[in-house]
């Protein structure tokens, strides 16, 4: 399957991340931005602000079995109920962690990210070493991850494609029944969203 014209098997970046990076080195040496505040937004970006977006549709499908119906049916309308669509989340699909079954998602060809739902994928989703590492040894990545996986649970590894995007629904942890749906959500980890983590306890949030 294609993967995203706008980042092809290239080592150089693409056009519009050369121009970007020109941009922003212009700015930097006119003394108008500081590199360390780009950075801090991108981080921002990464781990907080796009990843909540998932978060909620998490939440939402631990709460409102209807809801869950729904995203497992077709994704991509589930997720356009709670205002998240756009680009690179047209084709959406919802994998659900069980007991027996935990989901990981890579793009082994480039870096296919549900950004309408997780935001700007982290560098690491877009090194060689986790694109080929995640398929060829999926158990050895999720322990370097900190994942501890249940007796005898398999491991499904999902590519992402242009065509295919894929939000991994973590298992809700156990003693969070009395938890608002805005509570869950703060559980819910970008990580835990691609399989490279599992959703928080109550107790360590706290
Ligand atoms: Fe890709």
């Amino acid at each position: 399957m294609p993967h995203d014209s706008d980042h092809p098997y290239s080592h150089l970046p693409s056009d519009p991340a050369l121009r970007v990076k020109a941009l922003e080195s212009v700015l930097v040496s006119k003394g108008l931005i500081d590199p360390e505040a780009v950075d801090a937004l991108i981080d921002l970006y990464e781990n907080e602000i796009g990843p909540r977006n998932g978060a909620r549709v998490v939440a939402r499908a631990w709460t409102d079995p209807a809801f869950k119906a729904r995203l497992m049916e077709d994704a991509t309308s589930a997720i356009a109920e709670l205002g998240f669509q756009g680009r690179q989340s047209e084709h959406m699909v919802a994998v659900e962690n069980t007991p027996e079954t935990h989901n990981l998602v890579v793009c082994t060809l480039c870096s296919c990210y549900p950004w309408a739902v997780l935001g700007i994928p982290p560098g690491w989703y877009k090194s060689d070493a986790y694109r080929a590492r995640a398929v060829r040894e999926p158990r050895a990545v999720l322990e370097d991850f900190g994942v501890s996986l249940l007796p005898g649970q398999s491991v499904r590894v999902w590519d992402s494609t242009a065509e295919v995007r894929y939000l991994v629904i973590p298992m809700r942890p156990e003693g969070t029944e009395q938890l608002s749906e805005d509570a869950l959500a703060d559980l819910v980890s970008r990580n835990a969203m691609i399989g490279t983590g599992l959703a928080a306890t109550a107790e360590r949030t706290t």
